[in-house]
């Protein structure tokens, strides 16, 4: 077996594995080292991202919606399905399946591809060598021309609410809950906490969630998280703005939380309690003293714009380097260093990157919000279609949310796509490429959008950016 590689890859998260395909996709000689342990024992590629992150959250969001809606919707279709239950069990092993039959997948392709998928820890030393400790066998220190490190991220542990795996989890334990909790508490509304949030709301527990901040979905355009945030109030998300987690204690089987906010001091009982305050780069072990990586004041790998470590030929990619901490994000990284690596051209544009909320309604957006427009100088128009005006969402029943568009009003090129309703996730695509191609308002006003669809939504508010909206009045 040679130790000898062109690019030796740490990390088979979807920043690291994507790399390693590309890379031999690129004819070069490619090794990809990762150490995950799924909570069975066995091994498995794929990072955070297939093993307990997007995937099988999106697994459960699903699930949850189809129990909502049968019972909640289906009789307004005129679909009478008396006595709906919840399997737990039967909905955490098709979870466990798609997980499986995913990070199965990526060993395949490593096969296919001629990738060495290597099972175990991975360290960059000096003078690019990487010391790789199998899980089982000998240790071998492997020569390579190039490194990617793509070790991720780790959830915030908060010193006020550790973690015991069982009444204080993480998301991860969240994903793997095997009852339903009376009441859940969900510290973090952010990404996480609204999608495992909305997950057990559905299927049955009484969801409290505080967040430390006074705005609600900080990050996303005003309009959008007013609108998402009232369709989660009255979906029974109890959100508690501006709260300050003072204290999360077990007592026996119950979880006591203390916080402030405007009232004062407050005090709330759990079941469970999930805290999903952000995630922090890990590195734990990855390269050693001398191997001249450095990192920020919050842990990140410095890199430049093409993700260069400071070591020549060392490159960094996805969560563990700065940027939004996003599957699609590390996966385009890890292609442009591929390609970098190649001598072929290799970019990344950061300013066009979709970020989706799984919600119900889902949230999805492209380039700017309006406030960072108006904060900007630019002058602009805005457009805003709702999808109770939209055929084919009254059709799907599902008609909250709109979509707005942001376009300058000096040369009509847009400039952010923001969405609240019915597949976001999917329609945001159309933005992305609009604004990656720097498409103007007017590109996508003389595109024809097949009727009923949800698309029309996104034409419909790019017309009434002009006020020329056909199917709605024009304000
Ligand atoms: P990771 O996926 O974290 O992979 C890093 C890998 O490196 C791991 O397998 C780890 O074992 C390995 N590793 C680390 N150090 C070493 C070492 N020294 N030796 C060997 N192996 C090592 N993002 C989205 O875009 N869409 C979503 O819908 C979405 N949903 C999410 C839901 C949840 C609950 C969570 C927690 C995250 C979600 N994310 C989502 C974020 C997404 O999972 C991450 O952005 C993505 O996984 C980052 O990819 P990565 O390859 O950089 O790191
Ligand atoms: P996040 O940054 O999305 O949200 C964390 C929230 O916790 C914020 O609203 C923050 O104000 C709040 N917070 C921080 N400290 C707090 C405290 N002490 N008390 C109360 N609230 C506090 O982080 P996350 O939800 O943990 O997600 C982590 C990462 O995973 C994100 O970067 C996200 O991009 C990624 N992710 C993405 C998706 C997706 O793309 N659909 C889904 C899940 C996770």
């Amino acid at each position: 077996m040679s130790n000898n590689y062109d690019v030796v890859v740490i990390g088979a998260g979807p920043a690291g594995y994507i790399a390693a395909i590309r890379a031999a996709q690129n004819g070069l000689r490619v090794a990809c080292i990762d150490e995950w342990q799924n909570r069975d024992g066995s091994y498995a590629f794929g990072g955070t991202c297939l093993n307990a992150g997007c995937i099988p959250s999106k697994a459960l969001l699903e699930s949850s919606e189809l129990y909502h809606r049968a019972q909640h919707e289906f009789k307004k279709h005129g679909i009478n399905v008396p006595g709906v239950s919840m399997d737990i069990a039967g909905m955490q092993k098709r979870r466990a399946g798609i997980v499986r039959q995913l990070t199965g997948g990526i060993a395949g392709l490593f096969k296919a591809n001629k990738v060495d998928g290597l099972v175990g820890h991975g360290k960059l030393l000096a003078d690019r060598k990487v010391e790789f400790t199998p899980v089982d066998g000998e240790v071998r220190i492997l020569n390579a021309e190039h490194v990617v490190l793509a070790s991720g991220s780790t959830p915030i542990e908060l010193p006020s609410a550790r973690f015991d795996g069982s009444r204080i989890v993480d998301s991860w334990d969240a994903l793997e809950f095997d009852e339903v909790p009376e009441r859940l508490g969900v510290i973090g509304a952010g990404v996480i906490g609204l999608e495992l949030g909305s997950v057990w709301l559905r299927l049955g527990s009484k969801v409290t969630v505080l967040e430390a901040m006074g705005d609600f979905l900080f990050m996303a355009d005003r309009d959008v998280a007013s609108a998402a945030g009232k369709d989660f109030r009255k979906q029974g998300l109890d959100i508690r703005l501006g709260a300050k987690l003072t204290s999360a204690t077990v007592e026996g089987d119950v979880v006591k939380v203390e916080y402030d906010d405007a009232q004062g001091e407050q005090s709330i009982e759990f079941d469970r309690l999930i805290v999903a305050v952000g995630r922090r780069p890990y590195t734990d072990g990855l390269f050693a003293d001398d191997s001249g990586i450095t990192v920020d004041e919050r842990g990140f790998i410095d890199v430049d714009d093409e993700c260069r470590t400071r070591v020549k030929n060392v490159f960094a990619v996805g969560d563990c380097v700065r940027g939004p901490m996003l599957a699609h994000k590390g996966s385009e990284e890890g292609v442009m260093v591929a390609d970098l690596i190649a001598g072929e051209l290799g970019e990344m544009n950061y300013d066009v990157i979709p970020s989706v909320i799984y919600t119900a309604p889902e949230i999805a957006w492209v380039g700017k919000t309006e406030a960072e427009v108006q904060s900007s100088g630019r002058p602009y128009k805005t457009g805003s279609f709702p999808f109770a005006a939209s055929g084919r969402a009254k059709a799907m029943e599902q008609t909250s949310g709109m979509v707005k568009v942001i376009s300058a009003a000096d040369d009509d090129e847009i400039l952010g796509v923001h969405i609240v309703g019915p597949m976001a996730g999917e329609l945001i695509g159309e933005a992305v490429l609009a604004l990656e191609f720097a498409a103007s308002t007017e590109d996508i006003q003389r595109t024809i959008h097949a009727h009923p669809s949800l698309s029309e939504a996104v034409h419909e508010a790019a017309l009434a950016a002009d006020k020329r909206a056909l199917n709605y009045m024009n304000r």
